[in-house]
């Protein structure tokens, strides 16, 4: 039934685009895992990865997320042709060194990967048997070139109920792992769940990063995007190829819309 009503969502909101289409702009597509190691949707098989990854590089759109970042919130200049498309990864699994990004390097196409520290500095796995990454797997992707480190928070904390003063401290500690583990500055965020934190949160957030992501499937238009409120689409098991094509060109937006009123019920109590 639940995957039923996902397809009718699918179907309803690309209808929706097809009346009113998504406005041009950067699209930030989010990836959890890769290699169906476990049963959530969003662990997608490699076949289908390779076929999508494949897709962005024939596009000819793939992006940096520091390249997109100058074209949406840098001032007005000339519309790209075609839009930036930037890939990211949320969390910091095994599979991202295991499986993913050798596809990637095949293609050619950069990924950012957003890192909650603590699963990688204690080894604690994530839910849904998602082992996390090493430190040593974390620079041999760093060193091939393509791929950009950013936060995750440190504990993967929801910001929109973490007292501030944690906020602060966790992202700090997030931030200090990376630089002194990598070797590298972590200058961009994504907020766990894509949930925006609380005005507090995202004040200590705005300090501390060039760039923030959420979720919110929909294209980050030209010159005038907030880069602390980047909007993202997730990829799921579901999208195959076809929903998969429809997101990266920005559309789909009324499933976020569904996917939000199922998320408020689904995290009223979770903390992380
Ligand atoms: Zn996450």
């Amino acid at each position: 039934v639940r995957s039923a009503l996902a397809s009718a969502v699918k179907v309803a909101a690309a209808a929706a685009d097809r009346v009113r289409p998504p406005a041009r702009g950067a699209v930030v597509l989010i990836y959890h895992r890769v290699g169906r190691r476990s049963a959530t949707p969003v662990d997608l098989p490699t076949d289908l990865f390779r076929r999508q990854v494949e897709w962005i590089a024939a596009s000819a759109r793939a992006t940096t997320l520091d390249a997109a970042l100058e074209v949406v919130a840098g001032s007005p200049g000339p519309v790209p042709a075609p839009d930036p498309l930037v890939v990211t990864f949320d969390d910091g699994t095994a599979d991202f060194a295991e499986v993913a990004l050798p596809v990637l390097a095949e293609h050619g196409v950069p990924a950012t990967l957003y890192l909650a520290t603590d699963h990688v500095e204690r080894s604690v796995p994530f839910p849904n048997d998602g082992q996390p990454l090493s430190w040593p797997a974390v620079r041999d992707a760093l060193s091939t070139g393509l791929v950009t480190v950013g936060s995750h928070t440190h504990c993967h904390h929801l910001l929109d109920r973490t007292p501030v003063d944690e906020v602060a401290a966790d992202l700090d500690h997030s931030i200090g792992l990376i630089a002194e583990r990598c070797g590298t500055a972590a200058r961009h965020f994504a907020y766990p769940k894509g949930l925006l934190g609380s005005p507090e949160a995202e004040a200590a957030v705005r300090a501390r990063f060039r760039s923030a992501a959420l979720g919110g499937t929909r294209p980050n238009p030209y010159g005038r995007t907030d880069p602390h409120r980047l909007a993202r689409s997730p990829v799921q098991v579901s999208d195959g190829m076809r929903w998969f094509e429809h997101k990266a060109k920005g559309g789909l937006g009324l499933e976020d819309l569904a996917r939000g009123y199922a998320a408020r019920y689904r995290y009223a109590s979770a903390t992380r």
